[in-house]
């Protein structure tokens, strides 16, 4: 028999915890945590390399289950910056990107959490296409261990952010469960303070996150601070407005003590004006927030322009003369289009 009939695709062991290995695979705990460590720490996709796990349990695993769900169909690097950009094929035949971007010493992991997505915001590439499907847990882990393959980090953990495709928190439950993953301590050991998830503004996710035990960071992708201007460019708001996005961070923060970010893309004549800059003082009254604001990285068939460099300054002098601590990010990935929002299945096209 073709040994690939026999082998189980509802198995995927990077959807499981090593409690949960064990359970599946009936071994034993320690077992289970010698190759959640293959798996994760040292990122291995062959059984036969996993050479402290008996011969005869390699062979079980190797005519069992795949080490992988996911297969590397392009990596691109970007000679300037360092970005790499990973196009990943998920066992359905679907696509996902993701993306390392290094500044100085620090390395950071954006991952996917839906193929596609819902939320259609105006300037967004992802949207474009719409939605395919949610992403399992060990989907998502596995674009990190990907990304991280012969990657030299000199000891040091990488940071994740959930800005790739998709909103995180409207696959809430395996969003969930793949950090819980990236944090295991037999695998990567991501500390709880070096992962974001990042919303569009799902008002009722935000409350649920509160109560979450840890300290994983929220970002809130705002963009704009009157209901007017930000139902056009997230249409989420027209359900969840700007008041009760507010209600639900200021029950996270009551709960967590956490600050949060916004996010603002800079969008010429659009939200990058000094009213807006108002609008959204006004906006974080009482709320604990830094601001990162981040130039519009253009995607073709969009009608928006990128702010000027000039105007970028302006925007973010202003809102540090207010107090705001507000940093204006660098865009690390444009020339092989790995820069926010341009994230979009490439799938056969040169990227
Ligand atoms: N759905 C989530 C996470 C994915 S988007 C969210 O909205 O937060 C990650 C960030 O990139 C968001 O702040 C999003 O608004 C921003 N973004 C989307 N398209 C962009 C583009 N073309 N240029 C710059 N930022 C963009």
């Amino acid at each position: 028999m073709n040994e690939t009939n026999i082998k189980d695709e509802s198995l995927r062991l990077s959807d499981l915890s090593p409690a949960e290995l064990a359970a599946a695979l009936e071994i034993k705990p320690f077992q289970a945590r010698q190759l959640f460590r293959w798996l994760h720490q040292k990122q291995v996709l062959d059984f036969a390399e996993m050479t402290d796990l008996s011969k005869a349990m390699r062979e079980k695993l190797q005519a069992r289950c795949a080490a992988s769900c996911l297969t590397l169909l392009h990596m691109d690097q970007s000679p300037r910056t360092g970005t790499k950009k990973a196009l990943l094929r998920l066992p359905d035949g679907e696509s996902v990107e993701s993306v390392l971007i290094r500044d100085r010493d620090r390395v950071t992991l954006c991952v996917s959490s839906q193929v596609g997505c819902a939320l259609k915001c105006d300037f967004c590439a992802t949207g474009m296409a719409g939605f395919t499907r949610n992403l399992t847990p060990g989907e998502i882990v596995e674009q990190a261990l990907y990304l991280l393959r012969d990657e030299e980090l000199g000891g040091r953990t990488p940071n994740i952010v959930y800005m790739g495709m998709g909103e995180p928190f409207r696959n809430y439950d395996a969003v969930m469960k793949s950090i819980h993953l990236l944090m295991e301590k037999e695998g990567l050991g991501i500390g709880a303070r070096k992962i974001t998830v990042s919303t569009a503004g799902e008002a009722p996710s935000i409350e649920r996150f509160a109560q979450e035990d840890w300290q994983v960071r929220l970002s809130v992708s705002l963009h704009a601070a009157n209901d007017t201007l930000r139902s056009k460019l997230v249409p989420l708001n027209r359900r969840y407005s700007l008041e009760r996005l507010r209600q639900a961070i200021l029950e996270y923060q009551t709960r967590t003590d956490r600050q949060i970010t916004f996010e603002w893309t800079l969008l010429a004549g659009v939200n990058d004006r000094l009213e807006d800059v108002a609008d959204l003082v006004r906006y974080m009254a009482g709320i604990r927030a830094t601001v990162n604001l981040i130039p519009w990285n253009p995607v073709a068939g969009l009608p928006y322009s990128p702010s000027s460099r000039e105007q970028c300054e302006i925007f973010r002098d202003a809102l540090l003369m207010h107090g705001v601590t507000t940093t204006l990010r660098r865009e690390k990935g444009q020339d092989i289009d790995a820069a926010c929002g341009q994230l979009r299945r490439t799938r056969g096209m040169a990227v």
